[in-house]
């Protein structure tokens, strides 16, 4: 992560800087900390994958924020965890609970607690579910039982790394934030860099492009859980609806949504990219 971080790929993410060096052992979150449990949630629903629309006018929305904030519904759910757990322990013990808030390096302990393994696009991989998981963890003092880590099934494939429409993906495994549509339309405040605006397309909040080309991704199932289903604002919306939408609309749809980090404003700015797209693409086609 030190490498990464010196190389500048987390471009203006200075929270990572800052916790890196927490990061780097788990005991620096809890000092008496011996066992990691990592869960891992299939956020996938039954719509269509990006790559399969071809339609540049339809927005393209990341599919882990299409319903409510994870953060809150998997946060509720990990406490109701811890609490189970308190019952049901003889001795009481000390514990942390995080939903990609922490300072963990959540990917790596999710490897190595036998969830699945790190990609080549960066995501983990369960063998039987994908990569649309959502990951969180407690960190405690028990000294549980571990699971084996997973391996590496990634193999001879480089899918992700020709797909990517900003070749983000320096490297295997490898990438650089800075080029990547997740952290332009998401984590990067003011302007975007014009070179980049093209390779953007219609992609207007994140970018699924790396996980829905990867051969473990092609037929993963599929959650009914109503906490992921789209909300009806962002439900195959077209770029024009979407630009439509007054500001009591969007802050309202925004409300307990994953969405409400890149606020209203970051939102109408991809949106004005993504439009400005889809009409050199109409241009073209004429
Ligand atoms: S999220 Fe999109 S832009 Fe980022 S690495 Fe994956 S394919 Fe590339
Ligand atoms: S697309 Fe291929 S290389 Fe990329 S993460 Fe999936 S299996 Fe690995």
């Amino acid at each position: 992560m030190r490498e990464w971080l010196d190389r500048g790929y987390a471009g203006e993410m200075a929270y990572l800087n800052r916790s890196a060096d927490r990061r780097a052992d788990v005991r620096n979150v809890l000092p008496t900390a011996q066992t990691v449990i990592v869960t891992a949630t299939n956020y996938n629903t039954d719509r269509p994958y990006s790559t399969e629309c071809g339609d540049p006018a339809r927005a393209q929305i990341a599919r882990y924020a299409w319903g409510d904030d994870y953060h809150d519904v998997i946060g509720a759910r990990l406490d109701a965890l811890l609490a189970w757990m308190r019952q049901q322990s003889p001795e009481p013990f000390e514990a942390r609970a995080y939903v990609d808030t922490g300072p963990v390096q959540e990917r790596v302990y999710a490897q190595h607690a036998g969830i699945g393994w790190i990609g080549k696009n960066t995501c983990v991989i369960h063998p039987a579910i994908g990569s649309w998981i959502f990951l969180a963890e407690i960190i405690c003092s028990l000294p549980l039982h571990v699971d084996a880590p997973s391996l590496d099934q990634c193999g001879t494939c480089t899918l992700c790394l020709e797909a990517c429409p900003t070749q983000a993906i320096v490297a295997p495994g490898v990438l650089d934030s800075t080029r990547c549509i997740s952290y332009l339309t998401i984590e990067k405040r003011g302007d975007i860099p014009a070179s980049l605006h093209e390779a953007m397309g219609s992609h207007v909040y994140g970018c699924d492009v790396c996980q829905e080309v990867c051969p473990w991704n092609a037929v993963a199932p599929r959650s009914d859980d109503a906490a992921w289903q789209p909300r009806r604002a962002w439900d195959r919306v077209d770029l024009l609806t979407l630009s439509q939408y007054g500001n009591d609309e969007l802050a309202e749809s925004l409300r307990g949504s994953a969405m409400q980090r890149t606020k209203a404003q970051g939102l109408r700015r991809n949106v004005a990219i993504a439009f400005a797209n889809a009409e050199t693409a109409a241009e073209r086609r004429v």
